[in-house]
Protein backbone atom coordinates (compact mmCIF):
# COMPACT_ATOMS: atom_id res chain seq x y z
CA UNK A 1 0.00 0.00 0.00
CA UNK A 2 1.83 3.21 -0.43
CA UNK A 3 2.13 5.65 1.99
CA UNK A 4 1.99 9.38 1.92
CA UNK A 5 4.39 10.38 5.39
CA UNK A 6 5.57 13.86 5.98
CA UNK A 7 8.65 14.15 7.81
CA UNK A 8 9.11 16.59 10.86
CA UNK A 9 12.43 18.17 10.15
CA UNK A 10 13.74 21.10 8.96
CA UNK A 11 16.82 19.90 8.61
CA UNK A 12 17.70 19.20 5.14
CA UNK A 13 20.81 16.52 5.77
CA UNK A 14 18.42 14.44 7.32
CA UNK A 15 15.67 14.51 4.87
CA UNK A 16 17.91 13.87 2.18
CA UNK A 17 19.09 10.58 4.15
CA UNK A 18 15.49 9.30 5.02
CA UNK A 19 14.49 9.78 1.46
CA UNK A 20 17.51 7.60 0.28
CA UNK A 21 16.49 5.09 3.22
CA UNK A 22 12.82 5.18 2.28
CA UNK A 23 11.46 2.59 -0.17
CA UNK A 24 9.49 3.65 -3.55
CA UNK A 25 5.75 2.73 -1.74
CA UNK A 26 6.30 5.86 0.99
CA UNK A 27 6.33 9.16 -0.60
CA UNK A 28 7.92 11.75 2.01
CA UNK A 29 6.68 15.35 2.37
CA UNK A 30 9.11 17.34 4.06
CA UNK A 31 7.31 20.62 6.28
CA UNK A 32 8.45 23.23 3.25
CA UNK A 33 6.29 20.95 1.07
CA UNK A 34 3.23 21.25 3.38
CA UNK A 35 4.17 24.94 3.74
CA UNK A 36 4.67 24.20 7.70
CA UNK A 37 8.02 27.00 8.57
CA UNK A 38 7.49 26.12 11.78
CA UNK A 39 11.00 25.54 14.22
CA UNK A 40 8.78 23.16 16.48
CA UNK A 41 10.28 23.46 19.75
CA UNK A 42 11.98 20.61 21.62
CA UNK A 43 11.07 20.73 25.01
CA UNK A 44 11.32 17.25 26.56
CA UNK A 45 13.62 15.47 28.78
CA UNK A 46 14.09 12.48 26.58
CA UNK A 47 14.27 11.67 22.66
CA UNK A 48 11.08 10.03 22.85
CA UNK A 49 9.38 12.87 24.19
CA UNK A 50 10.88 14.90 21.46
CA UNK A 51 10.45 12.93 18.58
CA UNK A 52 6.45 12.72 20.18
CA UNK A 53 6.39 16.69 20.29
CA UNK A 54 7.27 16.96 16.53
CA UNK A 55 5.38 14.57 15.27
CA UNK A 56 1.91 15.75 17.21
CA UNK A 57 3.08 19.11 15.89
CA UNK A 58 2.35 18.37 12.14
CA UNK A 59 -0.62 15.82 12.95
CA UNK A 60 -2.53 17.73 15.16
CA UNK A 61 -2.05 20.99 12.95
CA UNK A 62 -2.34 19.61 9.41
CA UNK A 63 -4.05 16.59 10.35
CA UNK A 64 -1.62 14.55 7.96
CA UNK A 65 0.17 11.55 8.91
CA UNK A 66 3.41 12.06 10.00
CA UNK A 67 6.76 10.97 11.48
CA UNK A 68 9.55 12.57 13.03
CA UNK A 69 13.15 11.97 14.82
CA UNK A 70 15.05 13.08 17.79
CA UNK A 71 18.75 11.73 18.13
CA UNK A 72 20.59 11.97 20.73
CA UNK A 73 24.97 11.67 20.87
CA UNK A 74 25.09 9.32 24.73
CA UNK A 75 28.97 9.17 25.80
CA UNK A 76 29.93 7.13 28.35
CA UNK A 77 32.79 9.03 29.76
CA UNK A 78 29.98 12.02 30.39
CA UNK A 79 27.13 10.08 32.07
CA UNK A 80 25.43 9.59 28.72
CA UNK A 81 25.47 13.15 27.82
CA UNK A 82 24.94 15.59 25.97
CA UNK A 83 22.14 12.88 24.85
CA UNK A 84 18.68 14.73 24.60
CA UNK A 85 21.13 18.22 24.82
CA UNK A 86 22.99 16.97 21.88
CA UNK A 87 21.78 19.86 19.55
CA UNK A 88 22.24 22.56 22.14
CA UNK A 89 25.48 21.29 23.55
CA UNK A 90 27.72 24.10 23.39
CA UNK A 91 24.66 26.49 23.24
CA UNK A 92 21.48 27.79 21.82
CA UNK A 93 22.51 28.37 18.42
CA UNK A 94 22.97 24.79 17.86
CA UNK A 95 26.20 25.20 16.01
CA UNK A 96 27.20 21.55 14.89
CA UNK A 97 31.42 23.03 15.16
CA UNK A 98 31.02 24.22 18.54
CA UNK A 99 29.11 21.47 19.97
CA UNK A 100 32.21 19.06 18.40
CA UNK A 101 34.67 21.40 19.85
CA UNK A 102 32.65 21.25 23.37
CA UNK A 103 32.65 17.68 23.09
CA UNK A 104 36.55 17.03 22.30
CA UNK A 105 37.11 20.03 25.22
CA UNK A 106 35.26 17.48 27.82
CA UNK A 107 36.80 14.30 26.93
CA UNK A 108 40.00 15.60 26.87
CA UNK A 109 42.69 12.85 26.93
CA UNK A 110 39.91 10.19 28.84
CA UNK A 111 40.82 7.01 27.68
CA UNK A 112 37.18 5.81 27.66
CA UNK A 113 36.18 7.11 24.21
CA UNK A 114 32.90 5.03 23.88
CA UNK A 115 30.03 6.43 22.89
CA UNK A 116 26.47 5.37 20.95
CA UNK A 117 23.91 7.14 18.56
CA UNK A 118 20.77 7.06 19.42
CA UNK A 119 17.71 7.92 17.34
CA UNK A 120 14.10 7.54 17.85
CA UNK A 121 11.31 8.18 15.43
CA UNK A 122 8.22 8.88 16.36
CA UNK A 123 5.05 8.00 14.12
CA UNK A 124 1.29 9.40 14.26
CA UNK A 125 -0.93 7.67 11.90
CA UNK A 126 -4.33 7.89 11.64
CA UNK A 127 -4.01 9.35 15.25
CA UNK A 128 -2.25 6.40 16.35
CA UNK A 129 1.53 6.94 18.20
CA UNK A 130 4.06 4.36 17.36
CA UNK A 131 7.58 4.56 18.47
CA UNK A 132 10.72 3.22 16.92
CA UNK A 133 13.99 3.25 18.23
CA UNK A 134 17.90 2.46 16.47
CA UNK A 135 21.25 2.85 17.81
CA UNK A 136 25.05 2.17 16.79
CA UNK A 137 28.06 1.59 18.94
CA UNK A 138 31.56 3.26 18.50
CA UNK A 139 33.76 5.60 20.14
CA UNK A 140 34.52 9.58 19.90
CA UNK A 141 37.89 10.56 18.34
CA UNK A 142 40.44 12.98 19.26
CA UNK A 143 40.53 15.65 16.37
CA UNK A 144 37.35 15.78 13.75
CA UNK A 145 38.28 13.79 10.38
CA UNK A 146 36.19 13.99 7.42
CA UNK A 147 33.90 16.56 5.01
CA UNK A 148 31.03 14.31 4.59
CA UNK A 149 27.77 14.20 6.55
CA UNK A 150 26.72 16.67 8.93
CA UNK A 151 26.42 17.28 13.28
CA UNK A 152 29.04 15.41 14.88
CA UNK A 153 29.78 12.78 12.55
CA UNK A 154 33.43 13.78 11.91
CA UNK A 155 33.93 13.06 15.64
CA UNK A 156 32.06 9.77 15.50
CA UNK A 157 33.90 6.33 14.17
CA UNK A 158 31.25 3.40 14.40
CA UNK A 159 31.95 0.20 15.71
CA UNK A 160 34.19 -2.19 13.45
CA UNK A 161 34.72 0.94 11.35
CA UNK A 162 37.95 2.34 10.49
CA UNK A 163 36.31 6.19 9.43
CA UNK A 164 34.34 8.44 11.07
CA UNK A 165 30.84 8.91 9.32
CA UNK A 166 32.22 11.59 7.82
CA UNK A 167 34.44 9.93 6.14
CA UNK A 168 32.92 7.47 4.95
CA UNK A 169 29.90 9.47 3.33
CA UNK A 170 26.03 8.54 3.19
CA UNK A 171 26.08 5.35 1.40
CA UNK A 172 27.78 3.54 3.87
CA UNK A 173 26.34 5.68 6.87
CA UNK A 174 22.91 4.73 5.72
CA UNK A 175 24.00 0.85 6.12
CA UNK A 176 24.66 1.32 9.58
CA UNK A 177 23.51 4.21 11.04
CA UNK A 178 21.77 4.69 14.43
CA UNK A 179 18.75 6.40 11.98
CA UNK A 180 19.09 3.55 9.20
CA UNK A 181 18.17 1.04 11.80
CA UNK A 182 15.51 2.73 13.30
CA UNK A 183 13.97 3.38 9.85
CA UNK A 184 14.24 -0.84 9.46
CA UNK A 185 11.99 -0.81 12.67
CA UNK A 186 9.31 1.34 11.25
CA UNK A 187 9.75 -0.27 7.58
CA UNK A 188 9.21 -3.42 9.39
CA UNK A 189 5.98 -2.18 11.09
CA UNK A 190 4.61 -1.32 7.72
CA UNK A 191 5.30 -4.18 6.14
CA UNK A 192 3.17 -5.84 8.74
CA UNK A 193 0.37 -3.10 9.56
P1 LIG B 1 17.96 16.38 16.48
O1 LIG B 1 17.56 14.96 16.36
O2 LIG B 1 17.66 17.14 15.22
O3 LIG B 1 17.47 17.06 17.73
O4 LIG B 1 19.53 16.36 16.51
C1 LIG B 1 20.25 16.28 17.69
C2 LIG B 1 21.69 16.58 17.45
O5 LIG B 1 22.32 15.40 16.98
C3 LIG B 1 22.04 17.67 16.46
O6 LIG B 1 23.16 18.36 16.95
C4 LIG B 1 22.39 16.93 15.21
O7 LIG B 1 23.33 17.62 14.43
C5 LIG B 1 23.00 15.67 15.79
N1 LIG B 1 22.76 14.55 14.89
C6 LIG B 1 21.56 13.99 14.58
N2 LIG B 1 21.74 12.99 13.72
C7 LIG B 1 23.09 12.92 13.48
C8 LIG B 1 23.88 12.10 12.65
O8 LIG B 1 23.40 11.22 11.93
N3 LIG B 1 25.20 12.33 12.68
C9 LIG B 1 25.77 13.28 13.45
N4 LIG B 1 25.08 14.11 14.23
C10 LIG B 1 23.74 13.92 14.24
Amino acid sequence: MKRRLVFATNNKNKLREIRELMPEYIEVLSLADIGCVADIPETAETLEGNALIKAHYVYDRYGLDCFADDTGLEVDALGGQPGVHTARYAGEEHDPQANMQKLLREMKENSNRHARFRTVIALIEKGREQLFAGEVDGEITTDPRGEKGFGYDPVFVPEQEGQTFAEMGEERKNKISHRARAVVALLSYFQKN
